[in-house]
């Protein structure tokens, strides 16, 4: 026993059930934190400045000492911040993390949203937008790609699914804690598209222009995806600058939305940059 956090072995204790709880949207609304799974995820959360509330870790990290002194080392930027530090039994660990076989690192970690008022231009010019998407694995590779690509935030649009969900967090990556990210009702986003600087470029099933045809390049994008049943609705449709195909062959009648942003991400990306894979 290293007697320096606080040990939790039962199942039943009030803080490891307040923790279980983050597995329901309505309480993560309420505490406004999520949990992220593993040393990689919650380092990176730590490392880009977000809150880490409670930082829990596998009592059998006792056994392999490279990854203990790594966790210590964590463990030690958490409490300096505020945090908690509970070492718990694995048995505590699977059913926070409904994991039959957890990862040995949890945090719960304070969520955060970009105000609207800062979804404008950044590094690279490039926002991705994504209309009521449904599905949490596809909210995280999305933003997963929205990071590899180097986009400056992602913007959600209407009913969403929760981006701070477990399995979003997942896809993520990590990504979750480099994107930022935003969320606009309907009628927000339509308003706030008269001060965009730049051209909104919609993808949708009957667009009328090639996806490679379309000039990115010296003016912001804000790159707009529908919704994965439905598509993109007219409201939307209608405000597009340009509405983009991504020409298929096959008898597939669409892609998948989180293959279809990274197909326009990296053409946009590629025409604003000329990004041609090279590096000095
Ligand atoms: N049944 C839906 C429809 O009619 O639009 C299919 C939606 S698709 C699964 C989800 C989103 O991915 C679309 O709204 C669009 O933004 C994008 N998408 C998928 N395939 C596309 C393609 N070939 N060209 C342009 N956008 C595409």
């Amino acid at each position: 026993m290293s007697g320096k956090y606080k040990e939790i072995t039962s199942t039943a204790n009030p803080v490891i059930k307040q923790i279980r709880a983050l597995a329901l949207k309505k309480n993560r609304d309420l505490n406004q934190t999520f949990m992220a799974e593993g040393l990689k995820l919650v380092s990176d959360a730590v490392e880009k400045g977000w809150d880490v509330k409670t930082l829990i870790f596998g009592k059998s990290l006792d056994g392999e000492k490279e990854l203990k002194q790594r966790v210590d080392a964590l463990a030690a930027k958490v409490l300096v911040k505020g945090g908690d530090i509970l070492e718990v039994s694995n048995k505590v660990l699977s059913t926070i993390t409904k994991r039959d076989n957890p990862q040995m690192v949890v945090g719960v970690i304070r969520q955060k949203w970009l105000p609207n008022d800062q979804v404008k231009p950044g590094r690279n010019g490039f926002w991705i937008a994504l209309d009521r998407v449904r599905d949490p694995g596809n909210l995280g590779t999305i933003i997963r790609t929205a990071d590899a690509v180097g986009a400056d935030g992602v913007l959600l649009i209407g009913q969403v699914t929760d981006a701070f969900a477990i399995e979003a967090v997942r896809a993520t990556m990590g990504s979750i804690f480099h994107i930022p990210l935003a969320h606009m009702e309907l009628a927000q986003f339509l308003q706030w598209k008269q001060n965009w600087p730049g051209i909104v470029v919609g993808t949708h099933l009957n667009g009328a222009v090639d996806h490679r045809a379309i000039d990115y390049q010296n003016k912001p994008v804000m790159l707009l995806m529908g919704n994965e049943q439905q598509g993109l609705p007219d409201e939307l449709a209608e405000i597009c600058d340009h509405l983009a195909l991504i020409a298929m062959d096959g008898a597939a009648d669409s892609l998948n939305l989180a293959i279809a942003t990274g197909v326009m991400a990296f053409e946009i990306r590629r025409h604003a940059l000329k990004l041609d894979g090279a590096h000095d």
